[in-house]
């Protein structure tokens, strides 16, 4: 009969200089391991000295000890210091939880004079009547809302459609909102206007100049390829949007305006001629963004157009030039690589909704629609316009704050889709930098958790995690650059 062996050959700490606190590890490359513990600190390790460490066979006057100590994978046996370190990094990092719904996205109007294919609205045509427009009363409902957060940064984020169409509405909203936090609240209030700027005035812009308002745009990349994924009358949509950001440079100031990309089938040749305009329009940072599998981009079988390994060449190359340009001395960051790199080499956690966990679905984001619809993202409303409902989370005219913010559309994605308690993801060394995206996999597997083997969220991310630990890891000045990028992220 087989025998247990007794209790002490189990017991390794006994004899050994150090205890293990809790960590991951995932395989690198075909050598080497990458580590990481519960506030996201790694290290890159050989396959040999994680048998050491977990054999407890490491002697404290070794390098590699100094390091997992001093990185908190492992702490002296006689010390309980490190642990409550530990404990305060993971108080720092989840802080942002406090900061309950910081940002809330108003869709003024469904209107638009642009017809991107990749759009992920189903816009409405400029000259359809106003039955697309969010009523005055719908806003003021939404405004109350906002109020109700108990974020002490809020942010009030115009959409559309094309939200300067209805500009009329956003002058109510920022007049409205500004004289309820002076009269109530003092918040620190903030507001952005997403545009793509080609029904931009004089007027426009000395309003939002008043009122401390800021603008972002898209800007695809070089004239022919923004104006071949930006359709609009008159073929100008690059002249317009280069044109307004000026205006608004000259107007509210260089840091005023900021831009997004979008990759289309189009873009995948051309990363280096994106990130080159964006360098030529003077911004200090680029956003290399996949397609959503929402709205238009599906009906027009834009997101079907290539796959995730595809985008991932996309990337790299366009990080590559990125990094040489940064060599040569031009100042320019890559934003997604940005809010990663925070979370692996600082305590901080940006809060970037589609990489946290508890997913940012309403407790980073409300979404209120023109028609009073309250969504758990903008994710969330574009799969509405797919006639999917699933993150409708109520109505401003109907239900309370309680009610949208304790629904079961809210909750039940929340629960379930916690990285920390998923399959593959509660193994993963990367889980500290990832996120749950329940929108994301409802969409693409019907399921709030996803399957994360044959999830593309998964294989994007996983690869852009090792890559960027492959870069840092294989060249010092990169390691210096990205400290730097990662103080934006
Ligand atoms: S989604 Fe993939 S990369 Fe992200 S934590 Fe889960 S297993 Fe890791």
């Amino acid at each position: 009969m087989a025998r247990f062996a007794t209790e002490v050959a189990f017991d390794r700490r006994s004899a050994s200089p150090y205890r293990l606190l809790p960590f991951r590890f995932s395989k690198l490359d075909s050598q080497r391991y990458v580590a990481s513990n519960l506030v996201g600190e790694y290290l890159v390790l050989y396959r040999s000295v994680i048998e050491d460490l977990t054999r407890h066979r490491l002697t404290p006057q070794t390098d590699v000890y100094k390091d997992l100590a001093s990185k908190h994978f492992l702490i002296d046996a006689d010390s309980d210091v490190a642990a409550d370190l530990l404990a305060l990094k993971m108080r720092t990092r989840t802080e942002r939880l406090a900061e309950f719904t910081g940002l809330h996205l108003f869709v003024v109007t469904l209107r638009c004079e642009h017809s991107c294919p990749y759009c992920q609205v189903s816009r409405q045509n400029i000259d359809t009547d106003l039955t697309f427009d969010m009523s005055e009363d719908t806003a003021n409902k939404a405004i109350d809302l906002v109020f109700r957060s108990p974020a002490q940064h809020l942010k009030i984020e115009f959409q559309g459609g094309e939200p300067l169409l209805n500009f009329p509405l956003i002058r109510h909203i920022v007049v409205r909102a500004k004289a309820i936090n002076e009269a109530s609240h003092q918040r620190d209030l903030q507001f952005v206007i997403a545009t793509n700027l080609a029904p931009l005035t004089d007027d426009i812009l000395a309003f939002c100049k008043e009122h401390d308002v800021v603008i972002s745009t898209s800007l695809d990349g070089p004239r022919d390829l923004h104006n071949r994924n930006r359709p609009r009358p008159g073929r100008d949509s690059y002249e317009r949007a280069v044109d307004g950001i000026a205006r608004v440079r000259s107007a509210l100031g260089h840091d005023r305006v900021s831009a997004l990309m979008t990759t289309t089938k189009e873009s995948l040749s051309r990363p280096r001629d994106i990130v080159d305009e964006y360098v030529r329009q003077g911004f200090d940072s680029i956003f290399l963004r996949p397609l959503s599998p929402y709205g238009f981009a599906v009906k027009t079988k834009s997101y079907a157009a290539y796959d995730v390994d595809a985008w991932l060449a996309f990337y790299k190359e366009g990080l590559d030039h990125i990094l040489e340009l940064n060599r040569n001395g031009v100042r320019i960051a890559e934003s997604y690589a940005s809010i990663i790199l925070s979370k692996m080499l600082t305590p901080f956690n940006s809060g970037y909704v589609d990489l946290a966990s508890p997913a940012g679905i309403g407790i980073g984001a409300l979404l209120y629609n023109y028609d009073g619809g309250v969504y758990a993202s903008d994710e969330a409303r574009m799969l509405a316009e797919m006639r999917d409902e699933t993150f409708r989370l109520g109505n401003v005219h109907t239900d309370s704050y309680d009610e949208l913010i304790l629904s079961d559309s809210l909750l039940d994605p929340i629960e379930e889709s916690m990285t920390v308690s998923a399959p593959m993801c509660s193994d993963c060394a990367f889980e500290p930098y990832c996120g749950a995206e329940p929108v994301f996999h409802h969409a693409t597997q019907g399921d709030f958790l996803g399957r994360k083997p044959t999830s593309t969220f998964c294989h994007r991310n996983m690869a852009l995690f090792r890559h960027l630990i492959q870069l840092m890891e294989g060249d010092r000045e990169v390691r210096h650059l990205f400290r730097s990028w990662a103080a934006k992220g």
